[in-house]
């Protein structure tokens, strides 16, 4: 079974790329050093929200202790620092991503709340009785659930793209599920259940190829991989700042300018506008207009600061450091009687979801707890896929660029003691 891993093969690639010094880059995560029931902390929920470094969070507290202000009104030099900081902010994760102009990149509160917004304003134009939206079987609910309103709202219909037992998109089924009436495609690049990492870049080609936009939901790619929206070419991509070690609550919807600037505005309110009076509103430009009201203005500098953190390091790095680690936790993991491995696909990103015969992963998260091993538990947020893979839940264990084989001993260590304790 290992072998089917392409992943377990390290790339001529992967040996070249830089490595990280992981002792500084833990002294960058004070949390990495604290210790749980007695234990030290093994993190290994990072798919769910990773930790901050503290660039990230002395950004933060900077921008309290010395510049709060709000941003974009004031004339006042708090207020000038506060929209220079988080206009830079912007800049740095339009770097990021490679977006084309700071114009197609949108405050938000996170990835959901971009997926809505593109359901509530570009969806809301543009889809009509009879059009079918199409997504995968592998989205997390916040790629299921707002199309799954709209689609009710206009009677639409959600179409689905199947995957293989080991968790791999279907792309024959996928090309041919395109039809006339299909408006948009919604897919994961990377699944936060499985670790797959779908071919977003060829999906958007086919896609294109029969005038479709897509939407790349791409909140588990970001803290991972190189993302190049301009060389995906989709049409909208969304990410959240706390899966790409920054803070909750922010995040960004990248969108092609001609989308949105055709776009209505979904949130109304102060700063979307150029001016109002109770006959007619005139709207900001982009980005603005789809920014009402106060923004989370600590989230976006603090975001900016966590990607100005990953480009720092480097996506070669952590791509290697991370493929290291996937590869050595399926060895351990494969060597455990009665576990399996739930998603196996051979491109995949540092995420071993698993089962283990007659233990609820419940009780595993609970027991892995108590040895310090900090895992997610549960459909993930998937549960159509948990309904098309046949089980109700698994254990997760998802890996940080801070992670080290260690941590990944102290879970081993703890599943062959949970399975002791139900023998
Ligand atoms: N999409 C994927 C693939 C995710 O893993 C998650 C969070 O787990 C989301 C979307 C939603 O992100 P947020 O809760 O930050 O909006």
């Amino acid at each position: 079974m290992a072998d089917s891993f392409a992943t377990l093969k390290a790339s001529a690639a992967e040996m070249a790329a830089g490595s990280i010094d992981i002792e500084r880059c833990r002294d960058d995560f004070p949390v990495l050093n604290r210790q749980v029931h007695g234990k030290p902390l093994a993190f290994l929920d990072n798919a769910a929200s990773s930790q901050m470094p503290e660039q990230v969070m002395r950004a933060h507290t900077e921008y309290h202790s010395r510049y709060h202000a709000n941003v974009h009104r004031g004339v006042h030099l708090l207020s000038q620092e506060a929209t220079e900081a988080m206009e830079g902010s912007r800049e740095t994760l339009r770097e990021l991503v490679n977006a084309r102009s700071t114009k197609e990149i949108i405050f938000t509160s996170g990835a959901t709340d971009a997926i809505n917004l593109v359901m509530q304003s570009w969806g809301r134009a543009n889809i009509r009785e009879g059009d079918e939206i199409l997504i995968s079987t592998m989205e997390h609910h916040s790629n299921i659930v707002p199309w799954r309103m709209l689609c009710d709202e206009k009677g639409a219909e959600l179409k689905v793209i199947p995957v293989s037992d080991d968790g791999v998109l279907d792309m024959e089924a996928y090309a041919s599920m395109i039809t006339d009436r299909t408006r948009l495609v919604g897919i994961v690049h990377v699944s936060n259940t499985l670790g797959t990492i779908n071919p977003v870049a060829e999906i958007t080609r086919i896609a294109h190829e029969r005038g479709v936009p897509v939407l790349v939901d791409g909140a588990q790619a970001v803290s991972h991989m190189k993302v190049d929206v301009q060389k995906i070419d989709c049409d909208f991509y969304v990410t959240s700042g706390h899966k790409m070690y920054g803070p909750t609550g922010i995040g960004i919807l990248y969108g092609k300018q001609e989308h949105l600037e055709k776009m209505p505005p979904w949130r109304g309110g102060g700063d979307m506008i150029l001016s109002v009076s109770f006959e007619e509103v005139l709207y900001n430009d982009l980005p603005y207009k789809f920014e009402a009201g106060t923004p989370n203005i600590s989230g976006a500098i603090g975001m900016g600061k966590a990607a100005e953190y990953i480009m720092s390091v480097g996506y070669e790095a952590i791509h290697k450091k991370e493929q290291e680690l996937l590869r050595y936790a399926v060895e351990q993991l494969q060597s455990i009687d009665g576990l399996r491995i739930i998603g196996t696909a051979p491109e995949k990103s540092s995420v071993v979801s698993f089962v283990i015969d007659g233990i609820h992963p419940h009780d595993i998260g609970t027991i892995l707890d108590l040895e310090g091993v900090a895992v997610r538990t549960g459909h993930h947020c998937t549960q159509p896929l948990m309904e098309r893979l046949g089980i109700v839940a698994t254990t997760r264990a998802s890996m940080a660029m801070y992670n080290r084989k260690e941590d990944i001993d102290q879970l081993v260590a703890a599943l062959h003691k949970t399975i002791e304790m139900f023998r």
